[in-house]
């Protein structure tokens, strides 16, 4: 009897184990990276019955989705949203404070992925002056490689230089980019001397040549396009030397207005290139085929272009969504094959989404102002210089820029003029407070002090403020509010048009299923440690999602 219940209570305890019991011996093969550039949550539910079986219907309906996933910083930009998704960081700690910054106290304007010290590996221009050495902190991909002696392999690509170089991260193998004026992958020295072979026989292909001489048309007839605006409306920006915005599109003639191959990277054939070129890559660097897992990120870039020029509710934007979805089923497809479904994972999100063209919103009756920043600067410098006046032939403005919502004064101007920042934080104040654009105007100070840390939208603020490329004051625009978008759209604030991103995870260690709960993008990376079992990067802090993981 005894022996009996001693057996039946280790039954027990068998059955009640965590399913996951065993996990730790199995780590992926492979892990890849897909940021999508620009992507919103909702283009997932919105093009839904025009996607294919085998691309996002597959991630969703296979794979794990958390429907709220949310950006927790301004500016909701390209280089901050690279680096945050892999870092778990925000611009206040990984430091790329947005794609351009100016640096104090030199003030100078800084690109979140130049490096002066670096030259061009596969082209012959500055396109190739590009590095990680402006993040501030550790990737997933720096961590994978410390796990285990740097035997990890990790790349980044992206047609965007900071796309694939700032997710990637500094200890990455390489990371590659586009070069419109050679029509080539390049990389730079920072990574290494000579561009691998397996990359020249692909440049070699000459793919942008052919993409190039393909019209673009819609992939169903346009008038199936029904959660669009008609393709022809006033707010959409055309191609140069078109008049307008309207299918199809002729790109052979059209590309005779731009740089080398530039057109290329704003129409969805730059989602081919750039799926074709991570295929290659895979192949050509043996990934996923050690005990070590490998890792790479493949950002597509062409979807940002073509969101700003057309914006999120045109049928350029649901066409380049319905063919994007094709490369993806085919490279989802590629990569069962080659590595088995369960052994490599795949989590995809974005790096901020966009708001809706003021045109749009003018037709919807919703209220929406596109006010110059330019216009602003100038009416504050001139308001400012009543206050203070400037003695005669200074030439110097106070205010120098207003950049990633943050107004940068000029310090050495107020020094010469003894002017005390109070004075001239309360004169902008004062100024801006009659403009109905705006509807917060707050210090460095007031910022640092805790107040601001409480309001949902301007705690974002300071999660995206770095002290040595901030600015000195920050403006909240009203949320029905896209400052320099005469036509098209664009990005860059605290709301949820900006702040909204899908994030979906497929294969090793990944049961269907769906969160609608906040997860927060610098979730992710500690997520994608934990299905490795590494640590999370130096900078992170976010914590792994539950609901996917399971545990
Ligand atoms: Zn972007």
């Amino acid at each position: 009897m005894v022996k009996k219940g001693i057996i039946r209570i280790l039954v027990l305890l068998i059955i009640s184990m965590p399913v996951t019991f065993g996990q730790y011996e199995k780590k992926p093969k492979l892990v890849v990276g897909i940021v999508v550039d620009q992507m919103k949550q909702d283009y997932i539910t919105r093009f839904w019955s025009k996607f294919s079986d085998g691309g996002f219907k597959k991630l969703v309906n296979e794979g794990f989705s958390c429907v709220n996933t949310q950006y927790n910083y301004i500016p909701t930009s390209t280089g901050p949203g690279h680096a945050s998704i892999f870092t778990g960081a925000t611009p206040m700690i990984h430091g790329i404070a947005g794609n351009y910054w100016m640096e104090q106290p030199a003030h100078r304007i800084g690109y979140c992925a130049e490096d002066p010290d670096a030259n061009p590996v596969g082209g012959t221009n500055d396109n190739g002056k590009r590095s990680p050495k402006n993040l501030k902190v550790n990737t997933v991909g720096d961590m994978l490689k410390a796990s285990n002696g740097g035997r990890s392999k990790v790349f980044g690509i992206a047609i965007k230089d900071r796309g694939g170089i700032l997710s990637a991260g500094r200890g990455a193998d390489m990371a590659f980019w586009y070069d419109e004026f050679s029509d080539n992958w390049i990389t730079s020295d920072y990574y290494t001397d000579k561009l691998p072979e397996w990359a020249v026989n692909f440049n070699n292909l000459k793919l942008p040549e052919k993409y190039l001489s393909e019209k673009w048309e819609t992939f169903f007839p346009v008038e199936q396009y029904t959660e669009c605006s008609p393709d022809d409306v006033s707010w959409e920006r055309p191609f140069s030397g078109e008049e307008k915005a309207v299918f199809p599109y002729d790109i052979p003639a059209i590309k005779k207005n731009y740089k080398g191959s530039e057109l290329l990277e704003a129409i969805p054939v730059g989602n081919n290139l750039t799926a074709e070129f991570a295929k290659a890559l895979i192949s050509g660097e043996n990934l996923g085929k050690d005990d070590y897992t490998d890792m790479v990120v493949v950002s597509f870039s062409s979807p940002d272009y073509i969101g700003h020029q057309f914006g999120p509710r045109s049928v350029e934007v649901a066409d380049n969504y319905v063919r994007l979805d094709r490369v993806l089923g085919d490279f989802i497809s590629w990569l069962d094959k080659e590595f088995g479904k369960d052994n490599y994972l795949i989590m995809l999100s974005s790096d901020h989404g966009v708001g809706d063209a003021p045109g749009f919103y003018h037709d919807m009756r919703i209220d929406c102002g596109s006010p110059s920043q330019k216009e602003l600067s100038k009416e504050l410098n001139n308001h400012l210089k009543k206050v203070f006046p400037l003695p005669a032939g200074e030439k110097r403005e106070y205010v120098i820029n207003i950049q990633n919502l943050q107004i940068y004064f000029n310090d050495s101007l107020l020094a010469d003029q003894k002017i005390v920042r109070s004075e001239i934080e309360n004169a902008v104040k004062e100024f801006l407070s009659f403009n109905e654009d705006v509807f917060r105007v707050f210090t460095v100070d007031e910022l640092q002090n805790g107040a601001i840390v409480h309001d949902p939208i301007l705690k974002r603020f300071y999660l995206g403020y770095h002290y040595k490329r901030g600015g000195d004051m920050f403006i909240a625009y009203n949320s029905a509010v896209l400052y320099d978008t005469p036509k098209g759209a664009g990005h860059y604030s605290p709301y949820a048009y900006d702040t909204h991103v899908p994030l979906l995870f497929y294969g090793f260690g990944i049961k269907p299923g769906k969160y609608s709960g906040l997860v927060e993008i610098t979730d992710i990376a500690s997520t994608l440690c934990t299905l490795m079992g590494i640590q999370f990067p130096t900078g992170n802090i976010g914590n792994p999602v539950k609901a996917v993981l399971g545990y």
